[in-house]
């Protein structure tokens, strides 16, 4: 996520809007199905008692009326007895729900559906469960005063899932600890496009309706998914080492500006190539969409599609933060943290990846940059490894602060080990799950420094080191 370009005033009156339409708390589900994964900040996210390893999601959206038809055919593995289990969802009306092909009973509190199968899934077995749901999907307010999920725009929507967004479209296991493939199918008015994450495999036409089906193989956590329904103009071609390009632009939001910071997504990925490891999906992209930013003022890192919203205003779209979304791909998409408390794993990286890319491009210095943000005092209000509440999780410490810790401990280790440490964290957790106790003991491992110190007080510790 990147809020680079949110005017102060508007900032500041999204900051000050204190709304919590997303961790509204339920009722308690019935005790043998678990609600949430214990996630410090997030604590109904997700849900215990098995693990997801394929969405197949086929949805029919009505822009005029911003009806959502959806059927998601979710396959998983109990990792334990499963009388019952929770999906997060919130809104919609669910309809036939079964649970491999027998019927299944629901019941709903809050975000929390309870899915109760007519037999127990026993522990270890596959199943699939397949929910039937429609309706006008909401926008949820997060208790950081930013909105996300799904967002009507004036000729289709978006979806922006960072948190928690993805349940207002689909039912899930809503928590980026539990990572799965996708196959999602849209069907739209002909004439307008449907756009998602990975590669689009197949689009037909009839009866005055188009569906586009997109296909991600690599594991993606469920804040990075993403649908963009609208007018855009499409531009598919291939990097020099032939990973596929897909870049769709609202026509409003074209022209030469826009398009020349779009071209240097191939130069970009091969810079970051370079200093992390291999670029860990099979295809990339971009969504640059007309979107009020007054509801959206961030551009988000969605797996392979990063969107970027714009409207008369001006545009999310620069290459500060084309870089950074890019950064994203690797860190936080593909080494993803196991909660969100390590929300600066993703954000402090994506950070420093700017800052670099900024030394290394005619622009100011790392050490220029990290003086800047040591000045700033609202990189000091928490410490980057405990944003301490949800309110918090896209503050200033998980960013600068957070990069600031990678730049302590590359004056500490050396820039060969440095590197070293950056290319193997990322190349070793290449789709996985990781958090800051592991990236701490990484560090330490591949310099053969003790670095509890540095981590102390940059990492962990309260207010502003005395020594920049
Ligand atoms: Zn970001």
């Amino acid at each position: 996520m990147h809020h680079r370009v949110l005017g102060g005033a508007l900032a500041a009156l999204l900051l000050l809007t204190a709304c919590s339409g997303g961790q509204a708390a339920p009722a308690p589900p019935p005790a043998d199905s678990v609600s949430g994964v214990g996630d410090p900040l997030f604590p109904l996210a997700g849900n215990g008692g098995y693990d997801v390893s394929h969405y197949g999601l086929v949805l029919d959206y009505e822009p005029a009326t911003g009806l959502l038809r959806g059927t998601a055919k979710i396959t998983a593995r109990a990792t334990r007895q499963l009388p019952a289990f929770n999906l997060d969802l919130s809104g919609l009306t669910v309809g036939t729900v079964t649970v491999d092909g027998a019927a299944a009973k629901t019941s709903r509190a809050g975000t929390e559906l309870t899915v109760r199968p007519a037999h127990a899934v026993a522990r270890g077995a596959a199943f699939i469960a397949t929910v039937e749901y429609s309706g006008v999907p909401s926008i949820i307010k997060d208790d950081d005063g930013s909105h996300e999920g799904w967002i009507r725009t004036d000729d289709g929507a978006v979806a922006l899932g960072e948190p928690v967004g993805s349940m207002t479209w689909f039912p899930g296991n809503n928590h980026p600890s539990d990572k799965a493939a996708y196959d999602i199918a849209v069907t739209v008015p002909a004439g307008l496009t449907a756009v998602s994450n990975g590669e689009l495999t197949a689009t037909r036409t009839s009866g005055g309706r188009s569906t586009f089906q997109w296909h991600s193989a690599e594991p993606m956590a469920s804040y990075l998914t993403t649908v963009a329904i609208g007018h855009f103009q499409v531009t598919q071609s291939h990097t020099a080492s032939g990973l596929p390009v897909y870049v769709a632009v609202d026509p409003r939001e074209a022209g030469e500006d826009r398009s020349g910071v779009l071209r240097k997504i191939p130069e970009i990925l091969d810079w970051e190539s370079a200093l992390f490891g291999p670029y860990p999906f099979s295809s990339t992209g971009a969504i640059v969409d007309r979107v009020d930013r007054e509801v959206v003022g961030y551009a988000l890192e969605n797996q392979t599609k990063p969107v970027f919203p714009g409207d008369t205003e001006g545009t999310t779209l620069d290459e500060p933060t084309l870089v950074h979304e890019l950064a994203h791909q690797w860190f936080g998409d593909s080494v993803t943290p196991r909660t969100w408390q390590g929300m600066w794993l993703n954000e402090g990286f994506a950070t420093y990846t700017e800052w670099l890319w900024d030394e290394q491009h005619g622009g100011d210095s790392v050490q220029k940059h990290f003086d800047t943000a040591y000045a700033d005092d609202a990189q000091w209000e928490f410490p980057p490894a405990d944003p301490g509440s949800a309110e918090n999780v896209s503050d200033a410490p998980v960013y600068g602060r957070g990069a600031m810790v990678l730049h302590k401990v590359r004056q500490a280790v050396g820039d060969k080990d440095f590197f070293t440490i950056l290319r193997t964290w990322a190349v070793e957790h290449r789709h996985g799950n990781v958090n800051t106790a592991e990236f701490t003991a990484w560090c330490e491992k591949h310099s053969g420094k003790n670095l509890s110190g540095l981590f102390a007080a940059w990492l962990y510790g309260d207010g502003r080191p005395k020594t920049p």
